[in-house]
């Protein structure tokens, strides 16, 4: 625990991950918020008169208080959070990455080569890649990524079995809730009453087949050996305020039984780094043994969203065991992602 607070800033404050990564982090034991950023539309402006709050309850009073900062100047930080749009971020994070440690929910370097895809239960000693990228890059500071919002809770799910029996197919469908499209996000014209099978333009399902197999992977000479698990995903957006569902089938190296599934998922322990962080759930992976959990709206906040609820896992008669599995996309698949990923970055001395 650090003897003192650790000053954070949030990059995209205002949007729909940036007002989670304000949520989650009042009353935090380890950081304080000391700078907000956003676009011209609200630089130079008190945060609560322009911020069209989402969430329950609103803003913290001081955090309302805060003037609004450029995006594009460091601030006097030690971690940035960044909840900024994929192509904003592609100049803004390496800005910062230069001299602070930024954490990022965007995609734009999740799947470079010197960048840590990080879940911090699934692959902490991915971190150890950030040695080679301050060299190559000249950077003081760090960027690490937190995976796509529906590939997260899959690799949560996937991770346990993958360790005990090798996973090698996968086929997924996903039922994504409305606010991982941010505000004002969906029409609702487009989604009440209906489902959409199509998530940026394809690009959702090119995420959730692609970073699983980084995140999977295998650390060599500083680089991913990417796991060689062939995946098919359908990615659909539906009428859920909040709660990525995925319903998988999976075939092993070696199929398990159910009950050796379920045991290896029930079993599943984070790395003891990983277990005291004050963002890390009491338990990664809760197994639901109902016909009907896991479900978004009783399931989603399990563990303070921070935990992926697994259900129904039996037997398939393609592959060779189905299951649903079902986390939290606001919460683990995006700030408190980046958030527990900071708090990994502290507790293993990246940042000092
Ligand atoms: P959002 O609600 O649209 O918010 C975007 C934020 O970026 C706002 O704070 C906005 O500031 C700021 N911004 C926009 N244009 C900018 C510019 N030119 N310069 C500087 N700042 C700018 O988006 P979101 O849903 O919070 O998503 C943020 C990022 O997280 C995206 O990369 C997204 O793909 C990723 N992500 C989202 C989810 C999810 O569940 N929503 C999950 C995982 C990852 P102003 O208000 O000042 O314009």
């Amino acid at each position: 625990m650090p003897n003192r607070k650790i000053p954070i800033a949030i990059l995209g404050a205002t949007g729909a991950v940036g007002q989670r990564m304000i949520q989650l982090l009042a009353g935090h034991p380890w950081f304080e918020i000391a700078a907000l950023t956003g676009s011209d539309r609200t630089v130079g402006r008190p945060y609560g008169e322009l911020v069209r709050w989402v969430l329950d309850d609103a803003p913290p009073a001081d955090i309302a208080r805060m003037i609004v900062q450029p995006s594009d100047t460091v601030q006097d930080v030690a971690i940035a959070l960044s909840a900024l749009p994929t192509e904003i971020a592609r100049e803004i994070e390496p800005l910062w990455a230069a001299r602070v440690a930024v954490c990022s929910n965007a995609s734009t370097y999740r799947m470079a080569l010197d960048v840590p895809l990080i879940i911090p239960e699934v692959n902490a000693d991915h971190l150890s890649m950030i040695e080679r990228q301050r060299a190559e890059r000249g950077w003081q500071g760090c960027l690490i990524t937190n995976p796509n919002c529906a590939a997260i809770g899959i690799v949560m799910a996937l991770k346990p079995l993958h360790d005990a029996f090798g996973v090698k197919t996968v086929h997924v469908a996903t039922l994504q809730a409305i606010s991982g499209a941010g505000y004002p996000g969906v029409a609702s014209l487009d989604i009440l009453e209906n489902i959409i099978p199509n998530i940026a333009n394809g690009g959702e399902e090119a995420k959730i087949e692609s970073e699983p197999r980084k995140l999977l992977g295998r650390l060599v000479d500083g680089r991913v050996d990417e796991a060689k698990i062939g995946i098919s995903a359908q990615a659909t957006r539906v009428p859920v305020i909040d709660g990525h569902t995925a319903l998988l089938s999976v075939a092993f190296e070696r199929k398990p039984s159910v009950e050796q599934a379920i045991a290896a998922l029930e079993s599943f322990q984070a790395p003891e780094q990983v277990r005291g962080l004050p963002s890390a759930p009491a338990q990664m992976i809760v197994v639901r043994r109902e016909a009907d959990r896991p479900q978004p709206r009783r399931d989603r906040d399990t563990g303070k969203g921070m935990s992926a609820v697994i259900g129904r896992v039996r037997e398939c008669p393609v592959l060779d065991l189905r299951l649903v599995a079902l986390s939290h996309n606001t919460i683990r698949g995006a700030a408190g992602g980046a958030l527990l990923n900071a708090e990994l970055l502290v507790s293993t001395g990246v940042v000092l």
